[in-house]
């Protein structure tokens, strides 16, 4: 088998099962437990939490652990906007956003908020100018993700911040989840960010939300309030430990593993640059390449590679309920055609000359296979 789909989830650094299975052996404790043990739990969790805080350089902010970006993203725009609700209405974001977001907005809608929508340019980001025009005194909230999940493209995150600073009303949240050791931000002067351990090589269920001013949130589910009040439930810190040592070691490689992978992709785009019907994505992140054989479904060609052992995704699939073509690439002006037939090949940490050799390999064999369907 060889994985090729690294944005949809990551094999754990040997040393962050290490972790979590140390921790679930030596310090199962309930870390809001009194007695000793309880008391080394929460030590533990609290260095941890420092350390991942640090890592972001987001040493001022707080950090409240969850169980994925998704309990995150829903924990930062609930909160946040029952809270801002008599300050205004408006919301903006971009078109470009993972279903935790679009789907939490959508029913946000149905609280009374009005959503609006940023540009996106060819690049795939969203369109500052256009951004700086639609913001106006009624903005309470805006997100954006930081590196798109289906074409990997990097959002202008610290130009926004810049002027955000003239909007002191508005709440700026950042879904960061496929960004980190992917993108190089400075996300401090955002009000939260999302992170998924399971997206860096740690164990999954675990996830994390930095907060610039937790006095700003309040919970969305209620319960002992184990985490800073905001988050209830026993606190799962063999997955935190977990994170933390994934985060350290993603981080730590990051330069190395992206020169490579950026190699890595430069290959596969010159392999398939002969071939005519075939599109590539321009190239953002270096992890990702999205690229659509035109008149096959990108399930097919999804499955021919998966019976070569060769595991890709597909991005055709409903992104949200909304529609049933991929709004990142509907935002990018992509026709029909190509939005159907695109698949996603994401690479990561493991991903070797041999592996990129074996893909380019498979993707002409496929590509001649499907002869007369292609356009
Ligand atoms: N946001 C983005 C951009 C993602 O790619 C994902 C995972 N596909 C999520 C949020 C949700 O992450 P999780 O699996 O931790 O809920």
């Amino acid at each position: 088998m060889i994985y090729f789909d690294n944005a949809a989830t990551t094999k754990p650094y040997q040393e962050a099962l290490e972790s979590f299975n140390k921790t679930s052996e030596n310090y199962f404790f309930n870390t809001a437990s009194i007695h000793q043990s309880g008391k080394t739990a929460s030590k533990l969790l609290e260095s941890a939490r420092q350390q991942i805080l640090d890592l972001m350089f987001l040493k001022d902010y707080d950090l409240v652990f969850t169980s994925s970006a998704t309990e995150s993203n829903n924990i930062a725009i609930q909160s946040t906007l029952r809270r801002k609700k008599a300050f205004g209405s408006t919301i903006l974001t971009s078109e470009l956003e993972h279903p935790s977001i679009v789907n939490v907005l959508e029913e946000m809608k149905n609280e009374g908020f009005n959503v609006k929508y940023i540009k996106t340019n060819s690049a795939g980001q969203v369109d500052i100018e256009h951004f700086k025009s639609i913001l106006d005194n009624d903005t309470i909230f805006v997100t954006t993700l930081a590196v798109n999940n289906i074409i990997g493209s990097v959002q202008p995150i610290e130009e926004m911040v810049k002027i955000l600073k003239d909007f002191p009303k508005v709440h700026f949240h950042v879904d960061a989840t496929q960004a980190i050791g992917k993108a190089d931000i400075d996300y401090r002067g955002v009000d939260t960010v999302s992170i998924s351990g399971h997206k860096f090589n740690s164990v999954k269920g675990v996830g994390g939300l930095f907060v610039k001013k937790l006095a700003n949130l309040s919970p969305i589910q209620y319960g002992g309030g184990h985490e800073k009040n905001i988050r209830s439930g026993t606190v799962n810190l063999p997955a935190i430990t977990s994170m933390a040592k994934a985060l350290r070691l993603t981080l730590e490689n990051a330069r190395a593993v992206n020169q490579r992978l950026s190699k890595f992709n430069d290959q596969v785009r010159e392999a398939v640059s002969d071939l005519k019907s075939i599109y590539v994505q321009k190239k953002s992140a270096p992890y990702i390449i999205n690229l659509s054989f035109i008149g096959a479904k990108g399930e097919v060609v999804v499955n021919a590679l998966s019976e070569r052992g060769i595991l890709v995704s597909t991005t055709s699939a409903c992104a949200s309920k909304l529609t049933t073509l991929n709004e990142t690439l509907l935002a990018i002006k992509m026709d029909e055609a190509v939005i159907e037939a695109s698949i996603r090949i994401s690479m990561g940490k493991d991903t070797n000359q041999e592996d990129v050799d074996e893909l380019i390999k498979a993707l002409k064999e496929v590509y001649e296979e499907l002869g007369d369907v292609l356009a």
